[in-house]
């Protein structure tokens, strides 16, 4: 069932099934709105936001683009402005979310052009298609980000730094230490926590990020196993979010580690 027919026939089962309990919904989240977070992830169609974390209408801002991408303080003129720089703005100053989630995943396409445009050494030209531009000229600090990366060699893994905007916000990662993930993927991961810089650019978030009134999390989405993993700030590395490690994630996610902490090697618990 191709096309607008497809959409259209989804519309009737709505309709059908949902739209009489929508509507008391509808009016119960405008009279009691609380939506807790801000979610930034890319448009790609197998990854379904409201599937993987069973949201419902209300709970989440959800802005999509082509890679995940959060545009830097950088490019925000008003000449070059974005939308996402504005959500979140809406989001954490005009809303009280707390929480900014940036959502990456495996075999991202707008990544894989931006692997692609990297080994063509084409990121410096400014000739292109809308989305190489975008790609190019957000994803380009990752792009470098990475090439610390693979600049280890043997090490391989990390760790790197993600320089933050205090110290309180930068963080040490080990990308794919077991190895089990492709260039591509390894280039998302890294595009996914620099993202979080980006986000951390904002003047408009510096007294909340300092004050620990917002908080930036870093999640990927592995498409082969449907599973959702989250930057561990202790660990400093990706882990998959389970049954049995969810407490120690939480509780991980909320604490910043001090500077003189990062030398230190990381604990290990189970997950
Ligand atoms: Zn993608």
């Amino acid at each position: 069932m191709p096309g607008l027919q497809k959409v259209l026939k989804g519309v009737l089962q709505y309709r059908e099934l949902f739209k009489s309990k929508m509507v008391e919904k509808l009016v119960q989240i405008s009279e009691h709105p609380q939506p807790t977070a801000l979610l930034f992830t890319c448009m790609d169609t197998r990854l379904q936001p409201s599937v993987i974390t069973m949201s419902n209408p209300g709970d989440m801002f959800v802005v999509r683009n082509a890679g995940n991408m959060v545009p830097h303080s950088d490019f925000c003129s008003y000449d070059h402005i974005t939308t996402e720089p504005g959500a979140l703005e809406l989001a954490c100053i005009h809303n009280p979310i707390r929480h900014v989630i940036v959502c990456g995943h495996s075999d991202c396409k707008a990544i894989n052009l931006l692997l692609n445009m990297r080994d063509k050494k084409a990121l410096e030209n400014k000739d292109g298609t809308p989305l190489e531009n975008w790609v190019k000229k957000h994803g380009l600090s990752s792009v470098m980000k990475f090439e610390q990366l693979e600049n280890l060699g043997d090490k391989g893994s990390g760790p790197i730094i993600f320089q933050g905007a205090s110290p309180k916000h930068t963080f040490e990662a080990f990308i794919d230490p077991q190895n089990e993930y492709s260039i591509l993927d390894k280039l998302s991961q890294v595009h996914c926590l620099q993202q979080l810089q980006n986000i951390a650019s904002q003047d408009f978030l510096k007294e909340k990020l300092s004050k620990n009134e917002v908080h930036l999390h870093a999640m990927w989405y592995d498409m082969k196993l449907a599973d959702m993993l989250i930057f561990s700030r202790q660990r400093k590395q990706f882990v998959t979010v389970n049954e049995d490690n969810y407490l120690h994630l939480l509780e991980d996610s909320m604490t910043m580690p001090d500077h003189k902490e990062m030398e230190k090697p990381s604990p290990v618990w189970r997950g």
